[in-house]
């Protein structure tokens, strides 16, 4: 290995070292801290952040980079490198010109924008008062296309502000995707509501947090979690961080009367967690960036294959459903599996995205994308936001908001400044849909196996084609490498028909 490559390894992973040292915590301040420790605890974070911050703009890097041939046209160096070395550069050129090309009186007015319109989004959400937060967010429409024009200078804004978080999308890419999805989850809505609805009432029956705490840890062994790597604690809103290589901590918590909130929550950080353990770089990438997630969406995909396509299919619960009987009480009791794989999979159209079932989760996505795609066009105003929002509500949900507070600012992405951010919701599903069913058609009987118990086909599938390799491939290249075509909704387009057409009989 050329010596510039070992300094850069070498850099990074003191980069890594402080951001898990900053995690831990992080993880510490959402589970265990006492809540007078907030004061110093944001201090020793602020503290840690500015470190790791100066070690992503040192000037080394960039000097690295170049020297190994690495440049805005070139991300990935001279070719006469190892493939890895290559896929590494391309991902340090990545970080390293995001963090570098913003000028410092941008990011500090995105700062201070941030936390004046955060406060604005809470006071306006309280009031329902859309027009007391329009300025902020034309504000935050205006800096986030200077940003856009700083990272990506004479690309369409839209495109630049979809690459940070899904790394490879574009407008174009995005839109023809969501744009066949569309119809379908539409029409599919249609059917299922014309059909009787299913009942699920006994999943409110109590069920206390000693007996939802022993399903998780069953559930985690199910799923083949390695407990001497990580572990679960619970929080107000549950979440997954990675604290070291070998140390990946998930969260839940548990309701009294809602049991299956943190069963699938479990399920679902528990596959956020086997990704990243599964990350096996080459040895010499070993806690570097090119050991780290591909993308947001990705990490979704992994976390929603394990929970909607595996945790709420019949077969996942024909061997182990007697044994959340048994772990939950009198919760289920009377209650067939047949009727339990129906009620966990109810679909009903809500106001609200985190609310939403598999049906209509990523309709509330497209709203948001072509929202976002008209407002940065300069196609909408955002005084007529409320309006548009609304209309779209109705004509793909069928229900329209009472008001804004459970319309347009029901959430706090846009006060952040997260635009663009949306498409990765929902693409972590349809990843999840096109993995799954390649996966299906490489392994001949799996649906058998998994209602046999054995889920080992599946991880071991998942880490070959989606886990191990880490960043080293752009998400639209591991959906390629792994199922053999590009992005394509009609994967889960056929999942949610075949699963749909069952639970609701049509
Ligand atoms: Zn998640």
């Amino acid at each position: 290995m050329r010596k510039e490559m070992a300094r850069l390894i070498e850099l990074d992973r003191e980069q890594s070292l402080v951001g898990h040292i900053e995690a831990v915590l992080g993880w510490d301040q959402e589970t265990y801290m006492p809540v007078k420790a907030i004061e110093e605890r944001s201090e020793q974070i602020a503290f840690l952040e500015g470190i790791v911050h100066e070690k992503r703009v040192a000037s080394e890097i960039g000097d690295l980079l170049s020297s190994l041939g690495s440049s805005a046209e070139n991300p990935m160096g001279d070719s006469s490198l190892l493939p890895e070395e290559r896929a590494y550069l391309r991902v340090l050129r990545r970080s390293y010109d995001q963090e570098t090309k913003l000028p410092a009186d941008l990011v500090m007015d995105l700062a201070r924008t941030v936390s004046l319109a955060q406060a604005a989004w809470a006071e306006a959400r309280a009031k329902s008062d859309f027009p007391a937060f329009a300025p902020y967010l034309e504000k935050m429409i205006e800096l986030s296309k200077r940003k856009a024009a700083c990272l990506g200078p004479g690309k369409p804004p839209y495109d630049v502000l979809l690459d940070l978080y899904e790394p490879g999308s574009t407008e174009a890419s995005v839109g023809a995707v969501f744009a066949s999805l569309r119809g379908e989850l539409v029409s599919l809505l249609e059917k299922i509501r014309a059909r009787p609805q299913v009942d699920d009432s006994f999943l409110s029956r109590p069920c206390d947090a000693a007996r939802q705490a022993a399903i998780s840890q069953w559930m985690m062994d199910v799923l083949s979690f390695d407990k001497g790597a990580g572990r679960l604690d619970t929080v107000e809103h549950p979440f997954t961080t990675t604290l070291g290589e070998r140390d990946v901590r998930i969260t839940t918590r548990y309701l009294d009367d809602a049991f299956a909130s943190s069963l699938f929550s479990t399920i679902h950080e528990s596959g956020h967690a086997l990704y990243e353990l599964g990350i096996e770089p080459p040895n010499a990438f070993r806690r570097t960036k090119l050991a780290e997630a591909a993308s947001m969406a990705v990490h979704e995909s992994q976390s929603r294959l394990w929970e909607n396509m595996i945790g709420r299919s019949a077969s996942f619960w024909t061997p182990l459903y007697p044994r959340l009987q048994e772990l939950s009480g009198d919760a289920l009791r009377g209650v067939s599996s047949e009727r339990f794989v129906k009620a966990i999979n109810k679909v009903e159209p809500s106001l609200i995205r985190t609310e939403a079932d598999e049906v209509t989760y990523g309709l509330h996505i497209i709203l948001r994308f072509e929202l976002e795609s008209d407002f940065m066009a300069g196609r909408l105003a955002v005084k007529d936001i409320p309006a548009a929002w609304n209309e779209k509500m109705s004509s793909f949900l069928g229900v329209t908001p009472p008001d804004d507070r459970r319309g347009c600012l029901q959430d706090i992405h846009w006060s952040q400044g997260y635009i663009g951010y949306f498409p990765s919701y929902a693409l972590g599903n349809l990843y999840a849909a096109q993995f799954w069913d390649t996966m299906q058609s490489e392994l001949s009987g799996l649906d058998t196996k998994i209602a046999s118990g054995d889920l080992a086909p599946v991880l071991s599938w998942l880490r070959k084609h989606v886990h191990k390799d880490g960043a080293a491939w752009l998400p639209g290249e591991i959906v390629q490498r792994a199922t053999g075509e590009a992005l394509d909704a009609r994967h889960y387009v056929k999942y949610l028909n075949a699963k749909y057409s069952k639970v609701y009989g049509f």
